[in-house]
């Protein structure tokens, strides 16, 4: 059943009957990027408790009647979403705070939250009539689009920039993917893709401009309210590059929130890298978004000029939530404390939301008595090479016990009796 009641342009705010052949706004062209409304006062008759309660599908797919696509092959996928919500008390206590908890969105097939948009990209490819998707990505979304169209049948054209870090360029490779390497940064990238999409007609899969991929993403936020009853934190921490991921919760939220299951949609916490921090520079001086430099080692949100501003902004403003930066040191600080206190290992991107709630506590933005979740966007193990700067070489020892044992004595460590 669809729920879909039309579009609206984020930039001049007109609406226009949905056609999933439609990306962008006809009168604003490339930077109209369009919204997805719903009909919530049908949906609502539909979309109740108790359909949460009877639904047995534990995947993002549960939330089929919310996202704009046709259930026919979401049986072949693979397996995406529902993913843990883990009360992290350990860190809970190093923090401070109320309550603490991280979604990890990690365990996903290919190991970031971007399976939730390229599942519905993929989808929507196939429905429209497609054999070949593309995108350009600092990495997750790339490796994600080849992972769902390599299970499902279809062609990816992949642009990434010079940057990728090894794991995810590797996914590409490994799931098939027809990778070119742009000698450039992203914005490079994200414009020869552009092109190449135009001129050889592949199914466009850039978050930014293809409205269905926030209304995937959405879905995080979804799981995120059920899985706390419907009873959700004062925040939701996560980081920015785009805008498209903390759009799509915000859009989760907002549709749960016109359905009457919460009573309020939890505040907003944006972060992103002192080393490219357009939406924060904008914030704090008031101005609008700015073209910066992208120098962090967080790829996934070393996005120098945001191609989704509109919505991303909006999301924060309208939660009365903040923007807030961290360094690449804090951020590979909270990679070593998230991994040795509760077993999760984060990418830079995914703990850079924990290192913005770290600052956002000393800087009395989430106050003591407030609660927070942390959505931890993707998996440590894709970019092991700065995993390796937050942490020390382990020690070389002779394999003879008497040399450990003495290694063991320096460390203070006690034996069993
Ligand atoms: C893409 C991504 C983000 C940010 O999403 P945007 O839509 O670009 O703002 C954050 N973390 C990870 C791991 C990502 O892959
Ligand atoms: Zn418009």
């Amino acid at each position: 059943m669809s729920f879909i009641k039309q579009y609206r342009c984020t930039l001049c705010d007109q609406t226009f009957a949905y056609n999933k052949h439609i990306m962008t706004c006809p009168s604003c062209c490339e930077k109209g990027i369009l919204d997805i409304e719903y009909d919530y006062e049908s949906m609502r008759k539909f979309v109740d408790l108790n359909y949460f309660k009877n639904q047995k599908d534990f995947s993002m797919w549960r939330y089929i009647h919310l996202i704009p696509v046709e259930n026919k092959h979401i049986d072949q996928m693979l397996h995406i979403g529902w993913t843990p919500l883990y009360r992290v008390n350990a860190l809970e206590k190093q923090l401070k705070v109320k309550q603490l908890y991280i979604k990890d969105e990690g365990v996903n097939p290919s190991a970031s939250l971007k399976d939730r948009a390229s599942a519905v990209a993929v989808l929507k490819a196939i429905e429209c009539g497609y054999d070949s998707v593309s995108c350009s990505s600092t990495g997750n979304a790339a490796s994600s689009l080849a992972c769902h169209a390599s299970r499902m049948g279809l062609k990816s054209f992949i642009f990434v920039p010079k940057r990728a870090p090894v794991g995810k360029l590797n996914q590409l490779l490994i799931y098939g993917a027809k990778v070119f390497y742009v000698d450039g940064d992203y914005k490079d990238a994200f414009n020869l893709s552009k092109d190449a999409i135009d001129a050889y007609g592949w199914y466009n899969r850039n978050a930014a401009i293809n409205p269905h991929l926030v209304e995937g993403k959405k879905t995080v936020a979804l799981e995120i309210a059920e899985q706390l009853n419907f009873s959700l934190t004062n925040w939701v921490a996560v980081s920015v590059g785009d805008g498209c991921t903390i759009a799509g919760v915000y859009k989760g939220f907002y549709d749960l929130f016109q359905l009457g299951l919460i009573k309020k949609i939890p505040k907003l916490l944006g972060v992103q890298s002192t080393g490219c921090s357009p939406f924060v520079d904008a914030y704090l001086n008031g101005e609008p978004i700015k073209e910066v430099e992208e120098n962090t080692i967080a790829d996934s949100i070393s996005v120098g000029i945001p191609r989704n501003p509109v919505k991303a902004i909006n999301a924060v403003k309208k939660t009365l939530g903040a923007w807030i930066a961290v360094t690449d040191e804090q951020i590979l600080e909270s990679m070593k404390i998230l991994g040795s206190s509760e077993g999760i290992f984060g990418e830079p991107a995914g703990v850079a939301a924990l290192a913005g709630v770290k600052e956002a506590i000393k800087n009395k933005i989430i106050k003591e008595n407030e609660t927070v979740t942390i959505i931890m966007t993707g998996n440590g193990l894709k970019d092991p090479l700065n995993a390796q700067k937050a942490v020390k070489a382990p020690a070389l020892v002779k394999p003879r016990l008497e040399d450990l044992k003495q290694i063991l004595e320096i460390k203070g460590e006690k034996r069993h009796a």
